[in-house]
Order: structure tokens, then C-alpha cells, then sequence
């Protein structure tokens, strides 16, 4: 009756990239988002100096520092249906824009910092699906938990980012690229179907908030920008017991179409798949493409 290939029927947990730092995981009863940024914005100005380099047929308009951030529904509309919980690793636009919309399409719990609920607030997210932390909570659900964790924001503009805003809960839009808030960086620790998900949406960590962590997949960060921080790869693979799968995440160029050339931030991010290797050969490290399918076995015990 059912036309799923066998390897779907087995699979506990379903990961499907969605380019920038955003997944979606299944159990096939319940959807969890990190991040989920669809709209994949042409843009000019970010933090003064990073403009979208330019790709053949690419016509979609483009947003300056002073432009108002729209989100792109339809192409949001095309890859999300449903959701139960959307978790944000911090409030730049390319981890939140998308998320008002489809916190108020699907009615998933949105979990995030102060900043990132107070956006939600300002793109009309109802209050009883807001939950703020700030990294060190372990929240149960019953049919998953959460443990949140301090990290960091990527070290960019060669380490000259810092920002220390926060979205003010009286903010009521518009959003713009020039005003772009981070609001704190954290990271989640999920346990669902007995699998625990160590999941990171930027460049960076705390190593002592991490270490002694043994996730069964680690979910790391893997864009060039990692290379501004000492020995990246290596202190987190330690730290985390050296994980058994390992998925590179936000290794593209996001604010590309889906469909265009990401040949150099491919061969980037196989550097990073070499680090990995290096530190933990037994390790499997997987450099997904958008909206590919990665399926988790049942687990046989919590
Ligand atoms: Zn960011």
C-alpha cells in the first residue's frame, strides 16, 4: 500500500538539509526545525561589506542595508508544510526572517533568545507559542527534549564582529539588513527516538559548555569562517567524544537560488570533512545537499 522505499519505513529520524544552517528532522509523527531561513535573500551591505557575488540568471531583486527583509513565502510554501517546534540558533536573518510565517502557518513552538521571540512577537507569532531561553534549560516535551546551550556567534569580518544588541520587545518591524541584531548564539542538544542531535547554526562554541557531551550526530558549522578560531575542528571533536556521524551544516553560499553552482563552498567544505577524518577517521562525515534525505535507524535502546 504504501509507496515509501523500505529504508523510509525503517528510518526512526528523517534529516533533511535546507541550506543556510536550516533542517528539518522527522520521526514521522513529529517536525522539528533549526533554523529554517527558505528565502535565501540577493543582498548588499551586510555588516558594510558583503554583497551576494553575482550568478548567471539571477534576476531576484536585491536588498541593501536600508531595505526592508521579506520573506519569500512561496519558497517557503514549497518545502514546509507543517511543524511542531522551530528552535533558532540566534536572530540574524538569514536563521529567523522566515520564521514568523511559518510559526503562524504551522502553530510550532518557537524556541529561541529574547531577541528571536521578540521577532516573532513583532511578525505576529501568538505569545503561547514563544518560549525564550538563554542556554543552560533542559526542557521535556515527552516525545523529545531539549538541552540548550551557550555558545558563540562566528568570529567574522576577520574577528571584528561583535554585537551585543538585543532585539527590544517593543520592536514592531521593519526589519533591515543594516540593523540586523544577533542577540546571544546558542546551540541545542536534542534527544528524539533515543538519538541524541548536537546541533550548531554558526562558526563557533563554547568548548566548555560542549565538552563531555556524546551526541550520536553532530550538526557543526562548517564555513570557512570557522578558520578564525584555534584548532576549531579538533577541540570539538574531542570535547564531544569524537561523534560517529558528523553533518556539515551552513557550508553554502545562502544567499544564492537553490539550483546555482556551489562548487567553491563544496570544496571549502571538504576541507572541513578532512579535519574532521583526521581527528576521528571512524567518524562519518557527511556533507549534505539541499533538501537531501538522511535517514537514522531505530535505535534499540534510550
Ligand atoms: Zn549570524
Amino acid at each position: 500500500m504504501s509507496a515509501r522505499p523500505r529504508a523510509a519505513r525503517r528510518a526512526a529520524l528523517t534529516l533533511t538539509h535546507l541550506g543556510a544552517a536550516g533542517w528539518v528532522i522527522t520521526d514521522g509523527e513529529h517536525v522539528i526545525l533549526l533554523d529554517p531561513y527558505l528565502s535565501r535573500l540577493r543582498i548588499t551591505g551586510q555588516f558594510g561589506t558583503y554583497t551576494t557575488p553575482s550568478v548567471p540568471g539571477d534576476v531576484r531583486r536585491v536588498f541593501g542595508p536600508d531595505d526592508e527583509l521579506v520573506s519569500d513565502t512561496e519558497a517557503v510554501d514549497a518545502h514546509v508544510t507543517r511543524a511542531d517546534v522551530i528552535l533558532h540558533s540566534h536572530s540574524h536573518f538569514n536563521h529567523t526572517l522566515d520564521m514568523p510565517y511559518i510559526a503562524r502557518k504551522t502553530g510550532a513552538t518557537v524556541i529561541g533568545t529574547e531577541s528571536t521571540t521578540n521577532l516573532a512577537r513583532a511578525g505576529g507569532v501568538p505569545e503561547a507559542q514563544l518560549l525564550s531561553v538563554r542556554g543552560g534549560e533542559d526542557y521535556d516535551f515527552g516525545w523529545f527534549s531539549v538541552k540548550v546551550i551557550p555558545s558563540l556567534h562566528s568570529a567574522l569580518n576577520g574577528k571584528h564582529f561583535f554585537d551585543s544588541r538585543v532585539v527590544p520587545r517593543d520592536f514592531r518591524g521593519p526589519r533591515r539588513l543594516g540593523d540586523d541584531v544577533e542577540g546571544g548564539t546558542l546551540a541545542y542538544l536534542l534527544r528524539l527516538r533515543g538519538y541524541q542531535i548536537l546541533w550548531f547554526g554558526s562558526m563557533n562554541y563554547i568548548e566548555r559548555e560542549v565538552s563531555g557531551l556524546r551526541p550520536d550526530v553532530a550538526m557543526i558549522a562548517a564555513a570557512r569562517q570557522r578558520l578564525e578560531l584555534y584548532d576549531y575542528t579538533r577541540r570539538l571533536m574531542r570535547a564531544l567524544g569524537m561523534p560517529r556521524i558528523v553533518f556539515a551544516t551552513h557550508w553554502d553560499e545562502q544567499s544564492f537560488p537553490y539550483g546555482a553552482d556551489q562548487d567553491a563552498r563544496l570544496r571549502e567544505a571538504a576541507v572541513f570533512i578532512k579535519e574532521v577524518k583526521a581527528v576521528s577517521p571512524r567518524s562519518r562525515v557527511i556533507l549534505p545537499r539541499h533538501f537531501e534525505r538522511h535517514t537514522l535507524p531505530p535505535k534499540r535502546r534510550q
